[in-house]
């Protein structure tokens, strides 16, 4: 579903990712692992178009973005193929980022209706069923203020997949939560994983890792230092960089 080849990011000076690759089959779940400041953030924000890269190709469904201009100057060149992807790739914060003026049942409702334009009666249904599956279905009508964390962030799941996205992408989706509520999120990624819903998360927690991925990458500074199926890049990590970072995170 997503392909991303050679890929180039810097603020400035700062040299962010220095040539990824990395690709999200259809159905597949791929974590992305590394230190504070590896680039995994920028990685998936340059994936859903979010943030500009200069340089290397992004393929969504096999159709390559377009690009106007070069390096710095760079920028997607159709304001609706960014709206298709930046659609398909639904995105789940560390920090929910619910809207705190609308109830739950109305935030997962919203973007469906006002960026695809779908009937709102059908969206409000289908927005129940969501909220239902993560386990919130009586939530509907509370304001986001008035629940946990883990339901906050569970009722984030439920507007991603609201949007009916190709892919989900999250970006530390537990770690804003404590122990108990992060368990909560994890047995619904687990649920969506087990779907065969294409995922790609960028997570702290090693074990979430290696229970829902069928592939991990370990960033260091910009370059993917290692990547293959969990069991081998936990259970028997080659790279010298990798160790140390399995070692301090357990
Ligand atoms: P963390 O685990 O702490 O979330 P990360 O791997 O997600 O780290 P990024 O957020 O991708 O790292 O950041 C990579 C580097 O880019 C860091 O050095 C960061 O300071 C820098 N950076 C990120 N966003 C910006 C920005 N908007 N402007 C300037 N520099 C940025
Ligand atoms: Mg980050």
């Amino acid at each position: 579903v997503i392909e991303i080849t050679n890929l180039h990011k810097s603020y400035g000076e700062l040299e962010v990712l220095k040539g990824v690759d990395i690709t999200a089959q259809r159905g597949s779940v791929v974590s992305l692992i590394g230190s504070s400041g590896s680039g995994k953030s920028t990685l998936l924000r340059c994936a859903n178009l979010l943030e500009n890269s200069e340089q290397g190709e992004i393929r969504f469904k096999g159709e390559p973005v377009h690009w106007k201009g070069s390096g710095l100057h760079r920028r997607p060149a159709d304001a609706k193929q960014v709206l298709r992807i930046r659609t398909n790739l639904s995105m789940v914060f560390q920090q929910f980022n619910l809207w705190s003026h609308m109830t739950i049942l109305q935030n997962v409702v919203e973007a469906p209706v006002t960026v695809l334009g779908r009937p709102k009666a059908e969206v409000e249904e289908a927005a129940r069923a969501y909220l239902d599956k993560v386990g919130i279905g009586d939530k509907c009508d509370v304001w986001p203020a008035q629940l946990s964390g883990g339901q906050q962030q569970r009722a984030a799941i439920a507007r991603a997949l609201a949007m009916e996205p190709e892919a989900l992408l999250f970006d530390e989706p537990t770690s804003a939560l404590d122990p108990e509520l992060e368990q909560e999120v994890i047995r619904v990624i687990k649920d969506l994983a087990s779907e065969g819903r294409t995922m790609m998360i960028v997570t702290h927690d090693m074990k979430m890792a290696l229970d829902v991925s069928d592939h991990v990458v370990f960033l260091h500074q910009g370059l993917i230092e290692e990547q293959g199926p969990p069991d081998m890049v936990f259970g028997a990590p080659r790279s010298e960089r990798l160790r140390g970072f399995l070692s301090a995170t357990h």
